[in-house]
């Protein structure tokens, strides 16, 4: 070992992607990305989630939090199989355009993967006619998931891995009814990720009754 290399200040040396057991095609797409070390919260969060525990996981914005439940989520798709096996509920419609367009990123070299995103404040129609053909991975905010639901025009029933992405935020904004309804048309065998800038009143009941034995990890600041 060379010395004098490392920042004594430092506590972890940036961990590689290809510790984890990630399929082959998702771990050449990292690199391709530019994705050459993982952030701190995704180091933590990936072991258990590629295990298949429940995370909490807490994390300021920008600490790459949608890859960590992103990669756990992809890695478990059986493609062959075209039925939601994943559901990321988000705030707002513009924080789920993102974390789809971040999927896709991620989920480029995985051949006919579906990501969709059904979000409010867009038509029904055109959502109805997407979801008529299929979808592996779907998008959105509580309320039209729910809308959804009730149309009968989304099936959850096989459900693997449910994300509750910035669960502070939605809580906040009243969407605790929608959640449940969502959560009950979900198989109990289901893995949940809840992903929050903050864990407080708001979130830690939901978190208790929604998750089970979950691992919680927690990262200070990214830089
Ligand atoms: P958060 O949801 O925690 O606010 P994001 O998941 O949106 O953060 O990620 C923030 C940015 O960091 C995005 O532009 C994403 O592409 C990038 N990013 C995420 N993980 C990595 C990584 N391991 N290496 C390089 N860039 C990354
Ligand atoms: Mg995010």
């Amino acid at each position: 070992m060379p010395r004098g290399d490392s920042d004594p200040s430092a506590t972890h040396q940036p961990e590689a992607f290809s510790s984890l057991s990630l399929p082959s095609a998702l771990q050449d797409n990292l690199a391709s990305l530019g994705y050459l070390a993982m952030t701190p919260i995704q180091a933590a969060s990936l072991p258990p989630i590629l295990r298949g525990r429940d995370v909490i996981g807490q994390g300021k914005t920008g600490s790459g939090k949608t890859a960590a439940f992103g990669l756990g989520l992809l890695s478990t798709l059986e493609v062959a199989r075209f039925q939601v096996q994943g559901l990321v509920l988000c705030p707002t419609r513009e924080l789920a355009d993102q974390v789809a367009e971040e999927l896709r990123r991620l989920a480029r070299m995985l051949a006919n993967v579906k990501i969709l995103s059904l979000c409010g404040g867009a038509p029904l129609g055109p959502q109805l006619n997407s979801l008529s053909h299929g979808a592996h991975v779907v998008v959105g905010t509580p309320g039209r998931i729910e809308e959804h639901l009730r149309k009968g025009s989304l099936d959850l029933s096989s459900l693997a891995v449910l994300v509750l992405d910035e669960a502070d935020r939605m809580l906040d904004m009243g969407f605790q009814a929608a959640l449940d309804a969502i959560v009950a048309a979900t198989p109990t065998t289901r893995q949940t990720l809840l992903f929050s800038a903050t864990y407080g009143d708001s979130v830690r009941p939901v978190a208790e009754r929604l998750l089970r034995e979950p691992v919680t990890v927690e990262v200070a600041s990214t830089h």
